[in-house]
């Protein structure tokens, strides 16, 4: 993994590492929202713990580096316990920092995947598409075994919690949507999520736009950086950041809508990856693009009062995305659109804004722990009834699809996006 920033953009402002963990008291006040500790009760699995190791860390006082790896790589980064703490400590942004002190090299596929973003998005795209045909005619399931053979247990993982496995890629799907002559409103980044594995979300998501927001255009990405920015390499995030911010200038004004909250919550970091004494220019035009980045919850729940109500008399509920609720404080606008379309259907569910577990790659890669998180979430669905439930990050959908199909069959998990623009075409068949 590559060198640390360093320096971090705090509610306080800007800090450098050491001064961002000194803000920690260790008055514990985070703790019981802290899914990992809850899970476990173990300190050094809390946000207490853990910015104690990153602490010990840069006093270069760490006695056991290998147990503060395992204390940091199972953080979820879901930013519970900022959400929670007074002084709204950076943790997640301190875990990330740790991870890259502790220089742990990021595993090759992650490293490869990148660098397939950034130089062959075309390649990448025809791989998928290979493997999906492969799971489709169920040749990856007998599969797994190779690849777990081969040190490959997360590829065997993903392919097992995995159950998409789409004919078409979003950017197929969209030929079919978009009219020739593109409007200028608003632009849609598609994140990877709905681009390469849930293009049903990205039709979806310009269906609702379109009809609430007018002709927008589609703009060119390779993805937003987050995987390279949380597994792998910093300079290939920056990288990554500075061609989005270059095709979003050249695209003109207008707002940026994304549509994976986790995605989005990254595409409005990017001033962080820009804070080194040379990269004046490059932090303000990140900032300025930042300014513009919308997650499609936010708008809308903007348009609620012109969301009609859908056919469906399910009991619905929505689950707040870690980085939809804890990165970007989206708690009531999400909610207001739901609520919107589905009326006296919809119920609060408990522990609505506890993580999932699926958070990225951690429930591919700690699999009992994620699996010990997700139990809690699909007892709370169970615990109202709930037969659909709402979310807006790729993680959720994944994670919360695996859980109800293991623990409850009753309920469906859809992204706001598919809940909105279907109750937009059941009342005005858009
Ligand atoms: S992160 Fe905040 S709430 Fe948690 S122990 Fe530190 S100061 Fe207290
Ligand atoms: S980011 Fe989430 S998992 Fe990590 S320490 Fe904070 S609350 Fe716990």
């Amino acid at each position: 993994m590559s060198e640390p920033l360093g320096r971090l953009l705090t509610a306080l402002g800007e800090r450098t590492d050491y001064d961002a963990v000194s803000q920690c008291s260790r008055c514990g006040y985070c703790e019981q929202a802290c899914p990992t500790y809850v899970a476990t009760g173990r300190e050094a699995y809390s946000p207490r713990g853990r910015n104690q190791l990153v602490r010990l860390m840069l006093e270069g006082k760490l006695e056991d580096p290998a147990a503060a790896e395992e204390a940091l790589s199972t953080c979820l980064l879901c930013g519970a316990c900022t959400t929670a703490c007074y002084g709204k400590v950076a943790t997640p942004d301190l875990v990330l920092e740790g991870r890259r002190s502790l220089r742990v090299r990021p595993h090759w596929l992650v490293r490869r995947l990148s660098r397939l973003m950034i130089e062959s998005p075309g390649t990448l795209a025809r791989l998928l598409k290979l493997g999906y045909l492969f799971k489709r005619l169920g040749l990856s399931r007998l599969g797994r075994p190779l690849l777990r053979a081969a040190g490959l247990p997360v590829l065997a993982a993903m392919d097992e919690h995995v159950d998409e496995a789409p004919r078409r890629l979003l950017d197929e799907e969209l030929d079919a949507l978009r009219a020739p002559g593109e409007g200028s409103a608003w632009s849609y980044f598609a994140p990877c999520g709905p681009r390469y594995l849930f293009p049903r979300v990205g039709a979806a998501t310009w269906r609702a736009l379109t009809a609430l927001l007018g002709r927008g255009r589609f703009l060119e990405n390779s993805c937003c950086g987050l995987l390279a920015n949380n597994y792998g390499e910093l300079e290939d995030a920056r990288e990554l950041a500075r061609r989005n911010i270059v095709r979003a200038e050249a695209a003109g004004a207008g707002q940026i809508v994304g549509d994976c909250s986790s995605c989005v919550a990254f595409l409005k970091s990017y001033p962080q990856l820009f804070l080194g004494p040379s990269d004046a220019e490059w932090r303000s035009r990140a900032e300025a693009f930042a300014a513009r980045v919308r997650d499609a919850v936010e708008v809308y729940g903007e348009e609620a009062g012109r969301l009609p109500l859908g056919d469906d008399s399910a009991t619905v509920v929505y689950h707040d995305s870690c980085r939809a609720l804890n990165g970007q404080g989206l708690k009531e606008e999400p909610r207001r659109a739901v609520k919107s379309c589905s009326g006296s259907c919809y119920r609060e569910m408990p522990d609505a804004g506890v993580c999932c577990g699926g958070a990225g790659a951690f429930a591919f890669v700690h699999e009992e722990l994620s699996d010990e998180i997700l139990k809690r979430k699909v007892g709370g669905a169970a615990s109202v009834q709930a037969r659909v439930v709402v979310t807006s990050a790729t993680s959720c959908l994944i994670q919360l699809a695996r859980g109800f199909r293991k623990y409850y069959p009753e309920a469906r998990v859809l992204h706001v996006s598919e809940f909105v623009a279907g109750a937009l075409h059941d009342r005005h068949g858009t």
